[in-house]
């Protein structure tokens, strides 16, 4: 490894029983990476371990070899168990120093509140000798910084309120300071709905090679891919330029399934347009139950858009609240194209809409046949009157995953509606 890409490797260490006895999950360390991304390093491990000296010890020195920081979370408290300033004594190969200052602050802050101050609370006041220590605004437990091996390692508390002060004001600058030349990084975003994963990996080909600057990174969930971009240069300019570069390339690609460069919610993405541009929607659900409203609703302002939504779970209540044929009905089934278009319709005359969306489709478990297999669903969507369909066939991971597919799909087809739509009437 070379000098430069040591000095940019962080590594993050947890520690504390409750994290590997699977009682508390560490944040901590993913929160630590995504800030010293930002400016520029490069967090390359994860640790999690149990309040264990030796096995502190042995981690970090075998990290230092590799990074040129290290920051450690938890085990500052005041008890046995809390064994980090130990761990990191002894991989540094000096003693314990009782630090008098704080010492003297510790007993003030107990006098203050009216609390004894309990012996063991003095292990709190000590720290590697030539350790520099790092005060803690929110807490007891001050933490520092001591190099070992050439590595930097940075201990902070434990408690997330308490570490993110002291990351921001206190570790990043120090970090930032110690490395010449750190690069500008530059990020950006986008979010897309309906794409597979490998199908963007295809068509992003060369752009997610290791070494690629920007670098492409993407994430899926419940049919929405997250997309990031990563750029990395000598100047804050000219990061911005490579990032908008590639940022202008991955829209021209990918532009009927970006629906978001910020928010990644696309209930919310919709509600908000909905809301800006002055269009009624309505929504006639069937295998969602209400589903679909439920996330529209949670966006605020919505009612100035949305006032009702239909769940016609039924074949008679979808006779009855939307006008559904029985002949289509029998003819067809309540899962299939003319019926979520008659759904579609039906709901948005009841309620004179300007869009509409029909959601009717086989959630699972049962239900499915070969024809109608689980997870198909049909959807009608009509816009100023003029109604269209749309079919898709999820793959059937669960009822639950088909009606959250079902619910977002529905969302994205009232999306490309409306930007299709003409200006307000
Ligand atoms: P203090 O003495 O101020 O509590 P500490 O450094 O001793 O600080 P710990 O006792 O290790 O901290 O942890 C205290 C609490 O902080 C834990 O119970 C947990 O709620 C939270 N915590 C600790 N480590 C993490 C982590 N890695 N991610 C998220 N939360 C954490």
């Amino acid at each position: 490894m070379s000098a430069r890409r040591r000095e940019l490797a962080v590594a993050l260490v947890a520690t504390g029983d409750e994290l590997v006895e699977g009682r508390h999950v560490d944040t901590n360390s993913a929160e630590i990476a995504r800030e010293l991304l930002a400016v520029g390093f490069e967090p390359r491990r994860f640790t999690v371990l149990g309040d264990d000296e030796d096995g502190l010890v042995h981690a970090l020195l075998e990290l230092a070899a590799g990074h040129g920081a290290i920051v450690i979370t938890g085990g500052l408290g005041p008890t046995l168990d809390d064994v980090t300033r130990h761990a990191v004594a002894r991989a540094a190969g000096v003693a314990l120093a009782r630090d008098e200052g704080v010492l003297a602050g510790l007993r003030e802050r107990f006098a203050r509140r009216g609390r004894p101050f309990a012996e063991a609370n003095t292990r709190q006041a000590l720290f590697p000798a030539g350790a520099e220590v790092l005060p803690n605004a929110n807490g007891t437990a001050a933490g520092f910084a001591i190099p070992v091996a050439g590595a930097l390692v940075v201990a902070l508390p434990g408690p997330p309120r308490e570490m993110r002060p002291m990351l921001a004001e206190l570790v990043v600058p120090r970090l930032v300071a110690r490395v010449a030349d750190l690069p500008c990084v530059e990020r950006r975003a986008f979010h897309l709905f309906g794409l597979p994963e490998s199908a963007f990996a295809d068509a992003a080909g060369a752009w997610m090679e290791r070494g690629a600057n920007p670098l492409v990174g993407v994430t899926a969930s419940g049919g929405r891919l997250s997309v990031t971009l990563r750029a990395e240069a000598a100047t804050r300019a000219a990061a911005r330029e490579l990032a908008d570069a590639r940022a202008a390339e991955v829209r021209a690609r990918f532009a009927s399934w970006i629906f978001s460069e910020d928010e990644p919610d696309l209930a919310a993405v919709l509600g908000r347009e909905l809301i800006a541009r002055g269009v009624s929607v309505t929504l006639a659900e069937s295998c969602t139950g209400g589903l679909a409203a439920e996330r529209l609703t949670r966006v605020p302002g919505i009612s100035a858009v949305f006032g009702t939504g239909f769940v016609t779970y039924a074949d008679e209540a979808k006779t009855r609240l939307l006008g559904v044929e029985p002949a289509l009905l029998a003819a067809h089934g309540a899962v299939s194209a003319p019926v979520a278009a008659a759904m579609a319709r039906g709901a948005a005359r009841h309620c004179g809409a300007r869009l509409a969306v029909a959601i009717t489709g086989i959630a699972g478990p049962g239900g499915g046949s070969p024809e109608k297999p689980v997870g198909l669903v049909h959807f009608g969507v009509s816009v100023d009157g003029v109604v269209s369909t749309e079919e898709r066939r999820f793959l059937d991971l669960g009822r639950d995953l088909v009606r959250d597919f079902a619910a977002s799909t529905a969302f994205d087809l009232l999306r490309k509606a409306l930007c299709g739509l003409a200006p307000a009437r």
